[in-house]
């Protein structure tokens, strides 16, 4: 090892311990860091690799948290909000008005699904993160029945083993029990519906069987509560921080007939799924739903900046125009619309047309169905599913569903740091490791990720 190698080891070491003196990490038990957990300081990120300041390489197959689309420090969009924030880097957007913020709301309007006899999404209200516009959606289902006079209707449905994030409101409507079970004496009460994921469907059962068969269950809810629902919400297509579990589409075009029968709003939290994830641009497309409430973050800059946007009906906006202010949706926050933030999700979309994204992306797609297919065989993997862009392994003891792995074996923080000592950031949940690559991830990279996560698998499950 030169002296030049040393140096770069001990930069790496300097910023990790500079870091456990005043930094508090999200999702993280801070006891387990530096000796369970290593700490990794990144220096810069080229496409789909992070940069340690170590000098090596790491493979993001989880996309940052599931916000990069293109690749990191991608330079048309690090262009865009550069330009902007010589421009005008925000401005109050209560009174005020910006082309970012007006531009986006017209392009995603103009994108948003649609369903053929019902009036499209119509306005777009902005937050800056994902928690954030769950929030917006939940408190505008629930205000615009308020404002009519339907106080009964205060109640949410939302899926078992669903996610919307962790602030108080979304954390109400989520039931992932490690995020939620401490602070559930504060949460705000929801109604339950079973999960439509395919992984648990009966022996036998098709995943179109198993959606109908949890769609049944919705209605019984939906039906002993009618009158006191204002909203459903759920992640359409996969259940993403629950273990990537993947449903039918068909499930969705159910709720949307219930909702529609019983007069409750249907919100689609696409924060993880939007922007081409599952293989449409939007996963109610494969459904062919439209809902009402349409949240959107993550991928919306291209992982580049926080920034939501909650997509409503006429019908919804409508119902809070009145004199009274009261009735007016006064949610805000101070960076509401940040137009650098904005601009990045310009340069993004525009990204989906000039490359032709999403034709692209079928062609990764069916590589990492080829390339994943021989790991199925390994012992401990019970399923591998897919979804487009996520691919996912469920690891269990037996190598079937009935078997879990004892928790306390921690076979996800095995896989994590056998992967990561192979260069590939791969950030299981539990015992599901999974694939949500960059876009831009070539086919080096994915053979690379592909022997990688056999090595990982064949090592994590080494203990068992
Ligand atoms: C990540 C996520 C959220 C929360 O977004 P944050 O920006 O992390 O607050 C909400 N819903 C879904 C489906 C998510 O995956």
């Amino acid at each position: 090892m030169s002296i030049h190698d040393t140096a770069i080891l001990d930069d790496a070491g300097h910023w990790r311990s500079r870091d456990l003196h005043v930094l508090w990490h999200p999702c993280t038990q801070m006891r387990e860091h530096p000796d369970v957990l290593p700490l990794v300081p990144i220096e810069r990120g080229e496409g789909a690799w992070l940069v340690g300041r170590d000098g090596r390489r790491y493979l993001d197959a989880v996309s940052s948290w599931w916000t990069n689309l293109f690749g990191h420090a991608e330079p048309r969009i690090a262009q865009a909000i550069a330009k902007q924030a010589l421009t005008l880097e925000q401005v109050i957007l209560a009174g005020f008005s910006h082309a970012p913020a007006v531009e986006l709301a017209e392009k995603l309007l103009a994108i948003a699904p649609r369903e053929p006899g019902r009036a499209s999404l119509a306005k777009v209200f902005y937050a800056d993160n994902g928690s954030a516009g769950v929030e917006v959606a939940l408190k505008m289902a629930f205000h615009w029945f308020r404002n009519r006079g339907e106080d009964k209707r205060s109640k949410f449905v939302a899926l078992a083993n669903g996610y919307h994030g962790e602030t108080i409101g979304a954390l109400s409507v989520g039931d992932i029990p490690l995020y939620r079970r401490v602070y559930a004496p504060l949460l705000a009460e929801a109604l339950f519906a079973p999960s439509p994921d395919s992984y648990v469907a009966e022996p036998g059962e098709t995943a179109a069987e198993c959606a109908e068969r949890a769609a049944d269950g919705l209605r019984e809810i939906i039906e002993r509560h009618a009158g006191e629902i204002c909203a459903l919400i759920l992640e359409p297509r996969v259940q993403c921080a629950g273990g990537m579990r993947m449903h039918d589409p068909l499930y969705l075009r159910r709720a949307r007939e219930l909702c529609d029968a019983h007069g409750v709003f249907l919100i689609a939290d696409e924060i993880a799924v939007g922007f081409g994830r599952t293989g449409t641009l939007f996963a109610s497309e494969q459904s062919g739903v439209q809902p009402d409430l349409l949240c959107l973050s993550k991928g919306l800059t291209g992982g580049f900046l926080p920034l939501a946007a909650v997509l409503a009906t006429q019908t919804i906006y409508d119902g809070f125009l009145d004199d009274s202010r009261e009735r007016a949706f006064l949610h805000s926050h101070s960076y509401t619309g940040n137009p650098l933030a904005c601009a990045a999700a310009l340069a993004t979309l525009s990204i989906f047309d000039a490359d032709d994204v999403l034709a692209r992306n079928r062609a990764t797609a069916s590589r990492m169905t080829e390339l994943a297919a021989p790991l199925a065989e390994l012992p401990h993997v019970a399923d591998v599913r897919q979804a487009g862009m996520i691919l996912a392994f469920e690891l269990t003891q037996g190598g079937d569903k009935r078997t879990p792995f004892d928790p306390s074996l921690r076979i996800g923080l095995r896989a994590y740091r056998a992967a990561l000592e192979r260069g590939v950031v791969l950030r299981p949940l539990g015992d599901t490791l999974y694939w949500m690559p960059p876009y831009c991830i070539d086919d080096d990279q994915l053979l690379l990720l592909a022997h990688t996560t056999r090595d990982t698998i064949i090592e994590a499950t080494a203990c068992a």
